[in-house]
């Protein structure tokens, strides 16, 4: 069992690769599959609640320093959800969608993270932050290649930051050879 293959915020749970949805009989009985969701857990309830929560606020403001808040605090899946709901009001809020994609990275959700930065390259393909992103969560599921093909664009880019990106790369290109 891994946790990609259940469903509902079990699937995107920042202690599902942990919990794996606690007990299988109890997803089983509930959903009629093992890969469902587990409904009875208190973190599951508490993160459906928030989305509903947060599905009717338009502050805009308020859901950016909600959000940014919860995940300099540590709490990601929850900084998210905040985030989530101002990127529905604010598709083109760069800012806010780097900020999600670090949040799913720490929540291990790397395909999500990958998601929003692969959004931002579309119409900033030199974003530093975005390179950097997708190639540590291409890094994470697996795909070498891709990783160090993105960090070397990363670690082109002329800056304050390059030194960084080119250890990045050395770092990934060292693994890669393992
Ligand atoms: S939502 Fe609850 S049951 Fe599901 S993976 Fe997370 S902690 Fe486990």
């Amino acid at each position: 069992m891994a946790k990609e293959k259940l469903s509902g915020e079990c699937r995107e749970c920042a202690y599902g690769s942990r919990c794996l949805g606690g007990c299988s009989n109890t997803r089983l009985t509930m959903d009629g599959s093992v890969y469902g969701e587990n409904r009875y857990c208190v973190y599951n309830r508490k993160m459906s609640e928030m989305k509903e929560h947060y599905a009717a606020e338009t502050d805009r403001e308020k859901l950016f320093r909600t959000g940014d808040a919860l995940i300099r605090a540590g709490y990601y899946q929850e900084g998210a959800v905040a985030l989530s709901r101002l990127l529905e009001l604010m598709p083109e809020s760069v800012e806010a969608r780097l900020i999600r994609a670090y949040a799913e990275y720490r929540c291990e959700n790397y395909e999500k993270c990958l998601s929003d930065n692969e959004k931002i390259l579309e119409n900033d393909p030199a974003n530093l932050d975005a390179l950097d992103g997708s190639a540590t969560a291409l890094y994470a599921m697996g795909e070498r290649e891709r990783a160090v093909e993105r960090m070397k664009r990363a670690a082109a880019i002329p800056g304050s930051r390059q030194e960084e990106m080119r250890h990045n790369l050395r770092q990934m290109e060292r693994a890669a050879v393992h």
